[in-house]
């Protein structure tokens, strides 16, 4: 993806679109102002410049960053992004929707997010090494198991979190499990991390489909975006029945309305670097697989895929945010009045944190455990999360969005005024 192409994801400001909706929350819910002021603005930002020697001999300097956006009920908790569009402010915008996302999983933890303005998919193997030590020297200050835990996020994966733990530990002079989540099992990983995002959402749509009687299979579903989260998700729903009629990637949709050979369609990225000319489907473009006739719409990539302009056209009878901030608020809107539900994300892809947070636990403990305990109790928080929104939603007739952050809010809200103002 060119750095251009890149930059076009963002229409509006996100950390202005984060707001906007911490404030519709704390107007329907009568949060104190004050707190919302307080809630609207992050804790911390570090900015940091990363000077990489690239393999030609250059040296390339790239822009990092890692925000707080709150730790009242715990420890700071979120991602890592490598993407060429990143800004400052959707670091921002991700760090708030951490918070939101944690204190409605009842974890004890608030809300981060870092990024580096890199194209991960350009960069060599060693290249990417030296990028991630540096970017984790020039933040060591700011992380650590008892204050702000990295983890992977888009552009990211298991061995960037192995080059974090190993450049933090070698600081500090032993291993230090606790410090970043997402590792790899060999350097205490959890079991089902990988695949817990997917997981998270395979569970909120199940929950959401029981609730109007329905079942996975013969559930039409087009997801958008065959990184980490959408490829583990179109397994697993292949896997439980249900029909995946449209896959992603940044290249360009592919579409079958009878369904996708889901693990055909693995093998054929694997080997090709892309879904393009996969064997039984019609090529599309992103948009026109958002605007796609099926039962569940899953965006799986970057924010703000949804918007007022095509929120008219959407013919998904319910959305499952897989990515963080797909849907703007205008288009939130549209989407209520048209009677579509929309899972947010803060519930629908809380699966990897979730798992992150036993990753924590289990390496504080230094005492791992079973996949199917991790399973067993991802459901549980998961499930429970979802209906805690469910009731909130009838009881205060609003969306699934507003019900969600609503709790979340007023969790948030709660602990501070407990705690106190300091000083
Ligand atoms: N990046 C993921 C998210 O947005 C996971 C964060 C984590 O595990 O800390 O939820």
């Amino acid at each position: 993806m060119s750095a251009t192409e890149a930059s076009t994801h963002l229409r509006e400001n996100p950390f202005a679109l984060a707001r906007e909706q911490l404030r519709r929350v704390g107007e329907a819910f009568g949060v104190d102002p004050d707190l919302i002021g307080v809630l609207s603005k992050c804790k911390k930002s570090v900015e940091v410049s990363v000077p990489v020697a690239m393999d030609d001999g250059r040296v390339e300097v790239f822009e990092g960053y890692r925000v707080v956006h709150n730790v009242t009920r715990g420890p700071a908790k979120g991602g890592i992004r490598y993407h060429p569009g990143l800004t400052h402010d959707e670091v921002k915008a991700l760090a708030m929707w951490m918070t939101w996302k944690c204190a409605l999983m009842g974890l004890p933890f608030g809300g981060a997010k870092g990024g580096v303005v890199c194209s991960p998919k350009s960069l060599s193997h060693s290249e990417l090494e030296r990028l991630t030590r540096r970017y984790t020297t020039e933040i060591i200050n700011e992380i650590g198991p008892e204050k702000d835990i990295p983890a992977p996020d888009v552009g990211t994966d298991a061995q960037v979190m192995a080059w974090i733990f190993d450049t933090y530990s070698m600081n500090v002079g032993h291993s230090v499990l606790g410090v970043v989540t997402g590792k790899p099992l060999a350097v205490g990983g959890s079991v089902g991390r990988d695949g817990a995002t997917a997981r998270g959402v395979l569970y909120c749509i199940r929950t959401a489909l029981q609730k109007e009687g329905r079942r996975f299979p013969d559930t039409r579903v087009a997801i958008q975006g065959f990184g980490t989260v959408g490829r583990n998700l179109a397994r697993l729903l292949a896997e439980e029945g249900a029909r995946v009629v449209a896959l992603s990637d940044s290249n360009g949709a592919v579409i079958n309305q009878y369904g996708i050979d889901v693990p055909a369609a693995i093998v054929h990225k694997a080997e090709h670097g892309t879904l393009e000319a996969l064997p039984g489907t019609d090529e599309a473009s992103n948009e026109e697989l958002v605007e796609l006739e099926c039962d569940v719409l899953v965006p799986a990539a970057l924010e703000q895929v949804i918007t007022a302009d095509n929120a008219p056209r959407l013919k998904a009878h319910m959305i499952c945010e897989a990515a963080n901030g797909p849907t703007t608020p205008g288009a939130d809107e549209i989407l209520e009045d048209r009677g579509i539900l929309v899972l947010p994300d803060v519930l629908a892809n809380a699966g990897g944190v979730v798992v992150s947070y036993f990753e924590w636990v289990q390496g504080l403990q230094e005492y791992f455990w079973k996949e199917y305990e991790v399973n067993a109790k991802l459901n549980d928080i998961v499930v429970r999360a979802f209906e805690e929104t469910w009731s909130a939603r009838d009881r205060f007739s609003t969306t699934m969005r507003n019900a969600a952050y609503g709790i979340a809010v007023q969790r948030v809200a709660e602990a501070t005024t407990i705690r106190g103002l300091y000083p």
